[in-house]
């Protein structure tokens, strides 16, 4: 079996290459899904993120308010840090279960698809890192067009994210998404042939 990291930034065609990927037959495991499932109520991470930021952060139904979670995250100085020391652990543990499940169903190829699999430290769950890149003016342009936020406000989500320099550092494989969709399409059909090659 292959597990596959795929990463990138804002804009850059991570969704798209997850989506053809798992159209060719990869089992996909969605980071931000996993995230969700941390927070769900009775979970240690429920209980260690209420214990860190107050009662105030659990909504009448007993589920964290993610709303509330992140107005303190993003407005505290070291907050958002701490949160992830609690959460991103338990998202690793969560994926290497879902990746071992996947081992013992004799599943060909798994992508554990992560906007942050380098800064939660998530590489060692997977055997090759692939990323998706665009250029600025053509990130920013998609990324407005799919998101309606202004530009002002991509550009500082694509500032405070990791730089595509360093993420280049831990990925084998950089998919180059400033063609056009079906160019894109077709790279990754590339990337699957060779992957059927491959011999573990
Ligand atoms: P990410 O997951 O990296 O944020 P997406 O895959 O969601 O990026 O792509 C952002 C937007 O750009 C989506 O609306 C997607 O359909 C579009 N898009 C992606 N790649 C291309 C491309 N090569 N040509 C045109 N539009 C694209």
């Amino acid at each position: 079996m292959k597990v596959i990291g795929l990463t990138g930034g804002i804009g850059s065609g991570k969704s798209t290459v997850s989506q053809v990927l798992a159209e060719l037959g990869a089992m996909v495991i969605d980071a931000d899904t996993v995230g969700h499932q941390a927070y769900q109520p009775g979970t240690e991470t429920w209980k260690d993120v209420v214990a860190a930021f107050g009662q105030e952060v659990v909504a009448a139904d007993g589920s964290i308010d993610r709303k509330k979670l992140g107005a303190i995250v993003f407005g505290e100085a070291g907050a958002l840090e701490r949160l992830n020391r609690i959460v991103h652990p338990r998202m690793y543990d969560m994926m290497a279960e879902q990746i071992e499940e996947y081992r013992r169903q004799e599943v060909k190829v798994v992508v554990l698809d992560a906007a942050i699999l380098i800064e939660a430290n998530w590489t060692p769950l997977v055997d090759e890192v692939w990323l998706t890149v665009a250029s600025e003016p053509i990130v920013v342009q998609r990324a407005r067009e799919r998101t309606g936020l202004p530009e002002e406000q991509i550009r500082s989500r694509i500032r405070s994210q990791l730089s595509n320099e360093e993420r280049m550092k831990h990925s084998s494989v950089v998919i180059n998404n400033d063609g056009s969709l079906d160019q894109l399409r077709t790279k990754v059909m590339e990337l699957w042939e060779g992957l059927q090659h491959s011999n573990n």
